[in-house]
């Protein structure tokens, strides 16, 4: 890794929390809480278990979220993971950073809603603080299920929670089923981005156009709706066309598509061609444990795939940052840190 990309200022807006946990910590928690369910409490072992492995299509344990989210349901570990993860963030020189996650999947030991976001939020504001970085959390409905207007009334009854997202399996879940609670969440200008990756070809006008989300979780699969002839770009969907023409920020996620099967590899990935046509991309994790991907990596990975330099990963990280949801002064600070270089 070249020495500019670890310190450069980098931003992230799509991390999910439950997907970020460090192996040491998922170890402790589940000793401290007497949680019997890892498949091991080998430091080696778990990660070993957890991690991509290259020889599958489908290269993403989903068995994974069951033993992070297990460990997260009590105040304490919640607030920890939330910490660490703004820590390791920092560490690794990320100045902005959005952290995302499904409240109504922690309350499997009575904790209230208001409970488990409190408990993200102060680890947010501790974090910011502590760690010198800009943070705020997204709460995640899932697709699959028929809660999304609980959620979005989170949104609204929490103001520091800084916008809405939709997660989950895409193929056969579509957002629109989820048509109330994004109008709702609209009306009541809650910030809204969708997750729509590259197994639906609809997915993206579901997003931006009906659903009115403002930004997209991933959407690399615009690439097939357009086509670039030296300068010039053409649209073959007006989805595209808007995402384009109203510089909608695309949350891209290329090691997490690369393990989902999207992509061969990250050169094959259309970061590049976007980047170069003029979409505003930006560049994400996802999910740091799962996907065994640090910040640095993942820009690392673009910047060596798609021939970037230190200039163009500024840029990235002052639109990332524009593209924020967290209020103008927070995010000024940011910015700042950005600009004085
Ligand atoms: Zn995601």
């Amino acid at each position: 890794m070249q020495d500019w990309v670890k310190t450069v200022p980098k931003a992230v807006l799509h991390d999910h929390l439950d997907g970020g946990l460090r192996v040491e910590t998922l170890i402790e928690l589940a000793n401290e809480q007497n949680y019997q369910n890892l498949p091991s409490t080998s430091h080696d072992e778990l990660k070993k278990w957890i991690q991509p492995k290259p020889d599958k299509s489908l290269a993403i344990n989903l068995g994974a979220w069951e033993h992070t989210i297990g460990v997260m349901q009590d105040e304490d570990s919640i607030y920890r993971v939330t910490m660490e993860a703004l820590e390791d963030l920092s560490n690794d020189g990320v100045v902005y950073a959005e952290l995302r996650f499904a409240p109504l999947v922690h309350t499997l030991k009575g904790l209230t809603t208001n409970e488990i976001i409190n408990s993200v939020v102060n680890g947010i504001k501790d974090g910011m603080e502590k760690y010198d970085i800009v943070a705020g959390v997204i709460l995640c409905a899932m697709r699959q299920e028929q809660n999304s207007l609980e959620v979005v009334n989170l949104c609204i009854e929490n103001s520091d929670v800084i916008g809405f997202d939709l997660a989950g399996p895409e193929v056969g879940f579509s957002v629109l089923n989820h048509g109330e609670a994004c109008a709702l969440a609209v009306e009541n200008n809650i910030n809204v981005t969708l997750h729509a990756d590259w197994e639906v070809a609809e997915g993206i006008k579901e997003v931006v156009i009906d659903s009115k989300a403002r930004r997209v979780g991933h959407g690399s699969q615009i690439i097939n709706d357009i086509s670039l002839n030296g300068d010039k770009i053409s649209f073959q969907s007006s989805a595209a066309k808007y995402v384009f023409d109203n510089n909608i920020p695309l949350e891209i996620c290329p090691t997490s598509n690369v393990q989902c099967g999207a992509y061969s590899n990250v050169s094959e990935h259309s970061f590049g061609a976007l980047f170069n046509a003029g979409f505003n991309v930006t560049i994400n994790t996802d999910n740091r444990l799962m996907s065994d991907i640090s910040m640095s990596e993942e820009v690392n990975n673009v910047v060596e795939s798609f021939g970037l330099d230190e200039k163009d990963i500024l840029s990235i990280t002052k639109n990332t940052i524009k593209a924020g949801f967290v209020n103008t002064e927070l995010k000024n600070k940011a910015l700042e840190k950005v600009s004085t270089l």
